[in-house]
C-alpha cells in the first residue's frame, strides 16, 4: 500500500503521463521515479531517493521554489512539458490536498525568462482539410495561432495548388514556439519546427466553433470574418481546447480573433525567408547579419516584435504602405522631435505583456508600480503628438489609463514594510493594521523598558521562525534576569527567554500579520482583475507604442544610413538607382559598398541575366534588389539614391544547391523542385531571383535545365526575374528573349591582378577568372604560369595543347555552339569596363548589333541562331575535340574528373599533373568544380618528382 503522499502523487502523474511532474512539497517541487532520473540528468540536479512507508524507496530530484523558474524555463526549452501540482488547502494536520494548476509547454509558457523579449512565443495549430469529393480537391489547411503573452489570435485557411507551400511560408515567418497538429495528421504533415500531436476531434469544425463562440463571447463568428472557415475554426478551436488543459488562466486574454488571408500580403515562401536573411542570418542562425538587426533600433519590447511583424508581412495595400512611409517622413524631417521621442520611449517597459500578466492574475507589484510609471509618462507624449497629421493614428491610439494608473498608484505599496498593498486604500484592513499598532509600539519600545527593569544594558528583543519573539541576555549577567523570564533556548554565549506578556503580544501580532496578508492578497489580486479589465486599452496603447517605436526605428535607420523614400506605385515598373544591400552594406563600413542600379519590368526588360566571376557580388545584387522591395512594401525607407517598385505580389528566391550552405542537406532534388515550384505559381507580378540555379548536377543538365527555366520564366511566367549565372552560354539568350537583358559584374585587370569592381552593368561576362580563383586558393606559382601559357591562344607552344578550336559552322537545323571565347582571356583582351555611367539597360537597338559584332567579330564565334522549336534550345552540340582529347567525349564528361582520361602528351614523357590541366575543359566548370579540381591537382603536384 503506497501511502496517502505517494498515492496522491501517483494519482496526478497518471493525469499527466507525457508530463514531467513537479509536485509541491512545501519550499521545493520534488520529483520522483523516472521523471526524477531524466530531470536530474538534464538539469545536473542530485539524484537522492526518499522512502515511502514500508521501505519503498524511489528516485527523487528536487528544486527549491523560488528558484524554480529558470529550471522549469530549461527544462521546456529542452522540449519537455511540466505539470506543476501546487498544493492547494493551507498547511495543517494530514495530507495537503495537490492539483496540478497548469502545464508549461513551449507554446503556453508565460515565464519571463522563458520568453524572448522581443519576439513573439506562438503557439500555432494546423490542420489539413479532408480530401474533397473524389479525392480531386485541391489541399486546403487551417491555421491558428495565438501568443499567450501578448493576446494576438488569428486564424487563416489556405487552399488551391500552393496551399502546402503558403503554410510553411507561414510558418516560417511565425516560427512558432510549438504546433498542434492532430494525432491522424502527424505523419501526412511535414511541418518544420516543434510539433504537439493533439486529439483529433479537438480540431472538428463543429465542436471548435462552439468553444470558439463562447470564448469570444458572441453568437456568430460573422463579426470576425471566419464564420465560412471550417478549417481556420478548427485549428482555433484545438487552440482554445489546449489552452484549457494546460492553462486556463491564459484564455481571458484572448478576447479578439483576426481573420487575415496570406494574400493580402507580400507572400514570402520559407525558403525566400530563409534566402533573404530578414530575421536570421544563414550562418549563424541568430539575428546578427540579418535585415532586421540592421533595422531594429526600437525601444520597446513590443516595438521589437511589431518590426518583425513588419518584415515578415511586408503590405500590398498601397494607402497602408503610404500611411507608413509618412509617418517615417515626419520623424525624419524632425531631428529634435525624434531625439526627444525616442528618449521617452526608450525609459518604457513592455506594456503588452505587463498587461496580459496582469489579466492572467501573475503580475507582481513590481510590475504594476513599472506599468505606472510608464503610463504617467503616456499623456505628456499624446501631447507632444499633437498636430502631427501623420502620427494622428498613433496619437489616437495612446490612453494614458489614468484611472489604471491611479488606483495602482493608491494601491501598491513600493515594499517599504515589506506589504503588498499601500495604507490608505482599504478600510477593512487598515483596521486590522491599527489593530495591532499598540502592540507593536509596545514591543518596540519593550528593548529599553527591559533595559531599564533589569540593567542588563546589553539585553535585546529579537525574533525568530521557530521560538518567536524573545529577550536574550548574555551569560554574563545571567544573574540579574528577573523571575518572570522563562528560559526558552540557550546558547554559546547567552540564553533566550520569554515572558508571558511578549508570548500573548506575539499571539496578537502574529495572528492578525497573517489576516493582514491574506487580505493584502485578496485585495491585490482583485486590483489584477480592475486592471485585466481595462486590457483591451491598455493593449491598444502598447499598440500604439509599438507602431511609433518602429517609426521611429525606421526613420532612425534610414538617418544613420542615408535611406530613401521609395515611390512604391500600382505599375509593374522597378527602378533602383544607386540601390544597395543593406546588411553588406551595415557590415563594409561606411562608403565601402558599391551601389548599383536596376530597372526591371515596365517598357523595359523583364529578365535580367547576370554573369560574373565568383565573389564579385552577384548574389549581393540580387538579394538587394529583393530586400529593397521587400521594404519599401513593409513602408520603410531603402538604401538606395532613388527607387519606384511597382507592387510585388510574391518574391521567390532560390539558391542553387551547391551554393545554399544554410540548408547543408540540400540536393539537386530539392532545388528542382523549388524551381518547379517557382515556375508553377510566379505571377505577372511576382519578383523571382534565381542564384545559380542548375548547379547541382553536371555541366551538361545544369546548363540545359538553367535555360529552359530562364525561356520559360521569359515566355510563360512573365514574372520580373533576376538569374545569376556561372553559364556564360547562357548570355546568347539575349539576342533571342526579347524582354530578357545581359548584366555583369564589372572587374578590372591591373599587372595580372583582378580587382572586382561590384558594379554591375551591362552586356555579358567574358572571362570566367578561374586562374584568379586559382591563385587565391594557393596553387603553386609554376602550375599557374603552365596553366596560364596553356591558355595563351597561339602558337601553340608545344603539342599536346589544345588548339583553339575551330568555329564550329552552325548545324542544319540546330543551333550551333561556337567555342565559348568567355573561357581564354587574351583573346579578345575582355571588354574594358569603363561603364561607370551606363544605364543598366541601355535601349535595345544599336546594342544588340554591337553585341552581335563583339561575340562574333574575330573571336571565333559562329552566329548564334535561334533554336528552333521543334528542339530544346538547350541541346548543345559537342565542340571539335581538342588534340589529344578522346574525340567522341562529350565535354560534360570534364565535370567528372575523377575519371576523365588523361590525354597522353606527345612527347608520352609530361608530368601526370600537366597532362591533367591539359585535359581540363575550363569551360565547362563551374568555378568550385575548376577550384576542386586545382586543388587535387596542387597536391599532385606537391607529390611529382621534383624537376619538372
Ligand atoms: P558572387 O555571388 O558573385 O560570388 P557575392 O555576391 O557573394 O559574389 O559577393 C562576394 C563578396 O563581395 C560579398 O561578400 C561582399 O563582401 C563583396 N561585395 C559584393 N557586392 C558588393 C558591393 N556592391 N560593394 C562592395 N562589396 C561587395
Ligand atoms: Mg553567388
Amino acid at each position: 500500500m503506497p501511502t496517502p503522499a505517494r498515492q496522491q502523487y501517483l494519482d496526478l502523474k497518471a493525469q499527466h503521463p507525457d508530463a514531467v511532474l513537479w509536485f509541491r512539497m512545501g519550499d521545493f517541487y520534488e520529483l520522483f521515479d523516472d521523471d526524477a532520473i531524466v530531470v536530474s540528468r538534464e538539469l545536473h540536479l542530485t539524484l537522492t531517493s526518499r522512502e515511502f512507508g514500508h521501505g519503498e524507496r524511489v528516485p527523487m530530484a528536487g528544486v527549491p521554489h523560488h528558484a524554480s523558474d529558470a529550471y522549469l524555463a530549461r527544462l521546456v526549452r529542452k522540449g519537455y512539458r511540466v505539470a506543476v501540482a501546487e498544493q492547494v488547502s493551507p498547511p495543517g494536520h494530514g495530507l495537503v490536498e495537490r492539483a496540478v494548476t497548469r502545464v508549461v509547454t513551449a507554446g503556453t509558457a508565460i515565464e519571463p525568462n522563458l520568453l524572448p523579449a522581443r519576439a513573439n512565443n506562438y503557439l500555432a495549430a494546423v490542420v489539413r482539410g479532408p480530401a474533397g469529393r473524389g479525392g480531386s480537391a485541391p489541399e486546403a489547411y487551417g491555421l491558428a495561432y495565438v501568443d499567450v503573452t501578448t493576446g494576438e489570435f488569428a486564424v487563416t485557411e489556405v487552399r488551391g495548388e500552393t496551399a502546402a507551400a503558403t503554410l510553411e511560408g507561414e510558418l516560417g515567418r511565425l516560427g512558432p514556439a510549438e504546433c498542434l497538429v492532430p494525432w491522424d495528421q502527424a505523419g501526412a504533415l511535414a511541418l518544420p519546427g516543434p510539433l504537439t500531436r493533439y486529439d483529433a476531434w479537438r480540431f472538428e469544425p463543429e465542436a471548435a466553433r462552439e468553444r470558439l463562440l463562447r470564448q469570444l463571447g458572441v453568437r456568430s463568428l460573422e463579426g470576425f470574418g471566419c464564420a465560412d472557415l471550417p478549417l481556420a475554426i478548427g485549428a482555433a478551436g484545438a487552440v482554445l481546447a489546449y489552452l484549457e488543459e494546460t492553462n486556463p488562466a491564459l484564455l481571458p486574454l484572448l478576447g479578439g480573433l483576426r481573420t487575415y488571408q496570406t494574400d493580402a500580403y507580400l507572400v514570402l515562401d520559407a525558403h525566400t525567408r530563409r534566402n533573404l536573411e530578414l530575421t536570421r542570418s544563414a550562418r549563424g542562425g541568430g539575428a546578427e547579419g540579418s535585415l532586421l538587426a540592421v533595422l531594429d533600433a526600437t525601444r520597446t519590447p513590443m516595438g521589437g516584435r511589431l518590426l518583425r511583424r513588419f518584415l515578415g508581412q511586408p503590405l500590398l495595400d498601397l494607402a497602408a504602405i503610404t500611411a507608413r512611409q509618412d509617418a517615417i517622413a515626419t520623424l525624419l524631417e524632425r531631428p529634435p522631435l525624434r531625439a526627444e521621442l525616442l528618449g521617452r520611449l526608450g525609459a518604457m517597459g513592455d506594456l503588452e505583456r505587463w498587461t496580459s500578466r496582469a489579466l492572467q492574475g501573475v503580475a507582481g507589484a513590481r510590475e504594476l508600480l513599472a506599468l505606472r510609471e510608464l503610463l504617467a509618462s503616456v499623456e505628456p507624449l499624446r501631447e507632444r503628438l499633437a498636430g502631427i497629421g501623420a502620427l494622428a493614428l498613433v496619437r489616437d491610439g495612446l490612453d494614458a489609463c489614468a484611472d489604471v494608473a491611479d488606483e495602482i498608484g493608491r494601491a501598491v505599496a513600493a515594499g517599504e514594510d515589506g506589504r503588498l498593498i499601500r495604507p490608505g486604500y482599504d478600510a477593512a484592513r487598515d483596521a486590522l493594521v491599527d489593530s495591532i499598532a499598540e502592540t507593536r509600539r509596545w514591543l518596540a519600545e519593550l528593548e529599553s523598558a527591559e533595559r531599564a527593569r533589569t540593567g542588563i544594558r546589553s539585553l535585546k528583543v529579537g525574533y525568530n521562525q521557530v521560538f518567536g519573539y524573545y529577550l536574550e541576555v548574555t551569560h554574563a549577567h545571567r544573574d540579574r534576569v528577573p523571575d518572570d523570564y522563562v528560559r526558552k533556548q540557550t546558547l554559546a554565549n547567552a540564553e533566550r527567554y520569554v515572558t508571558p506578556r511578549l508570548k500573548e503580544a506575539e499571539a496578537v501580532i502574529l495572528h492578525a500579520e497573517e489576516r493582514i496578508a491574506a487580505a493584502d492578497r485578496a485585495l491585490f489580486a482583485a486590483l489584477l482583475g480592475k486592471i485585466g479589465a481595462q486590457a483591451p486599452r491598455l493593449l491598444r496603447t502598447a499598440d500604439a507604442l509599438a507602431h511609433l517605436d518602429v517609426y521611429l526605428a525606421l526613420a532612425e535607420v534610414a538617418d544613420r544610413n542615408g535611406y530613401t523614400r521609395p515611390e512604391v506605385h500600382a505599375g509593374d515598373e522597378i527602378v533602383i538607382e544607386g540601390g544597395r544591400h543593406p546588411v553588406v552594406e551595415a557590415a563594409l563600413g561606411p562608403e565601402q559598398f558599391v551601389a548599383n542600379d536596376c530597372a526591371l519590368g515596365g517598357d523595359g526588360p523583364r529578365i535580367a541575366l547576370l554573369t560574373g566571376p565568383n565573389m564579385a557580388g552577384k548574389s549581393t545584387y540580387l538579394r538587394q534588389v529583393a530586400l529593397i522591395v521587400l521594404l519599401a512594401q513593409a513602408g520603410s525607407f531603402v538604401p538606395a539614391r532613388r527607387a519606384r517598385v511597382g507592387l510585388v505580389d510574391r518574391i521567390f528566391t532560390r539558391i542553387g544547391a551547391q551554393d545554399d550552405l544554410a540548408a547543408g542537406a540540400s540536393t539537386f532534388m530539392v532545388e528542382m523542385v523549388e524551381t518547379a515550384a517557382i515556375l508553377r505559381h510566379a505571377t505577372p507580378r511576382s519578383l523571382v531571383v534565381l542564384d545559380e540555379i542548375g548547379r547541382g548536377t553536371s555541366t551538361e543538365d545544369g546548363l540545359a535545365i538553367a535555360r529552359a527555366v530562364v525561356e520559360h520564366l521569359h515566355d510563360a511566367v512573365g514574372a520580373r526575374a533576376l538569374f545569376a549565372t556561372h553559364y556564360h552560354e547562357l548570355v546568347d539568350l539575349e539576342t533571342r528573349l526579347p524582354a530578357l537583358r545581359n548584366l555583369h559584374t564589372a572587374v578590372r585587370e591591373e599587372n595580372g591582378e583582378v580587382i572586382f569592381l561590384h558594379r554591375v552593368v551591362p552586356g555579358a561576362a567574358d572571362r570566367s577568372y578561374g586562374l584568379h580563383v586559382a591563385r587565391l586558393a594557393g596553387l603553386p606559382a609554376p602550375v599557374l604560369a603552365r596553366a596560364a601559357s596553356l591558355l595563351e591562344p597561339s602558337p601553340p607552344e608545344r603539342v599536346g595543347e589544345p588548339t583553339p578550336p575551330a568555329p564550329l559552322p552552325a548545324r542544319e537545323g540546330g543551333e550551333g555552339r561556337g567555342e565559348d571565347g568567355a573561357c581564354l582571356p587574351g583573346r579578345n583582351g575582355g571588354e574594358r569596363l569603363d561603364a561607370t555611367a551606363a544605364p543598366p539597360f541601355p535601349r535595345r537597338e544599336g546594342r544588340d548589333a554591337e553585341y552581335c559584332e563583339r561575340r562574333a567579330g574575330g573571336v571565333g564565334y559562329a552566329p548564334l541562331l535561334p533554336a528552333p522549336a521543334d528542339r530544346p534550345a538547350c541541346i548543345r552540340e559537342a565542340p571539335p575535340p581538342a588534340i589529344g582529347a578522346p574525340a567522341a567525349e562529350p565535354d560534360g564528361a570534364a565535370v567528372a574528373p575523377a575519371v576523365a582520361p588523361a590525354p597522353p602528351a606527345a612527347d608520352g614523357a609530361g608530368p601526370a599533373v600537366l597532362r591533367e590541366l591539359l585535359a581540363l575543359d575550363l569551360c565547362n566548370l563551374t568555378p568550385l568544380e575548376a577550384l576542386n579540381r586545382l586543388a587535387a591537382l596542387q597536391r599532385q603536384a606537391r607529390t611529382e618528382p621534383p624537376g619538372w
